[in-house]
Parts: structure tokens; sequence; C-alpha cells
């Protein structure tokens, strides 16, 4: 069995509880896959676990880093670069590197998602809290 393969025992879940207002009233639940504890230099993902996942948020950011949304269950719509993007079970969003993102609808009580990022000198760290770059 390689090293990775432990990660996806869920297991090993980690819950956390965001804190502000448009994290308020939903549960979520981030389970680190890949990361700098793996070794990992610039590529970061962790699955999301929205339960229940709330109206949405308006949290927007914007990083340096590139970032893609694979959904894995449930439905939402994300906003970002003038555009509102609807996506379900298979599909992919990308927030190109520096653009604002992140108004959010979720259209269903319970979503899961994987977050799949680059980490890059000068950004916050992940919403999972992790990742900073080690190149700061
Ligand atoms: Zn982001």
């Amino acid at each position: 069995m390689g090293p990775l393969s432990l990660l996806t025992d869920y297991s090993t879940e980690v819950s956390n509880l965001c804190e502000g207002n448009a994290m308020e009233k939903m549960k979520a639940n981030y389970l680190p896959l890949l990361g700098q504890e793996h070794a990992a230099r610039k590529l970061h993902v962790h699955l999301t676990e929205l339960d229940p996942a709330g109206e949405g948020w308006e949290h927007q950011h914007s990083h340096a880093a590139e970032e893609a949304i694979y959904i894995l269950e449930g439905e939402a719509e994300f906003t970002f670069a003038g555009q509102t993007h609807r996506v379900g079970p298979g599909e992919l969003v990308f927030f190109p590197s520096n653009v604002t993102h992140a108004e959010t609808r979720f259209l269903t009580s319970k979503m899961k998602y994987l977050v799949i990022r680059t980490m890059e000198p000068g950004d916050e760290p992940c919403c999972c809290g992790a990742d900073l770059s080690s190149e700061q």
C-alpha cells in the first residue's frame, strides 16, 4: 500500500465549524487529502462536506492560487467574472488565478465536493485552514 491510500480513510475525518456569518447555519467537514504534510509542494486537495449546506455564502475573495471545485454530491450556483454557473455531480468549476470568486448559492441541503488548488506565495491558507505556501 502506498502512503496515499491512508488518506482516503474516512476515519481520519477532521471536523471544523467555520467561523463567520455566512457559515453560521452550515456544518462543514474538511477531509485533507493532499498537502504539505504529504510533501506536496504546490498542490492542495481536500474534500468538503456541507450538511446542512445552508443557503450559500458571499465570501468573495481572490488569490494567486488556481482553484478547481469538483462536485460529487449536490447542486450549486457559483457566480464569478460576471457569470453564474450551475453545477452538479461530475461537473467542475475552475477559478483562474486572481479572479474574484465564491459567491455561492447551494441548491441542495447536502453538498460534497473536492477542492483542488495550488499553494502560492502570499496567499491566505485554504478555506480548510491548511496549506500556506512554503514560499511566503
Ligand atoms: Zn478560493
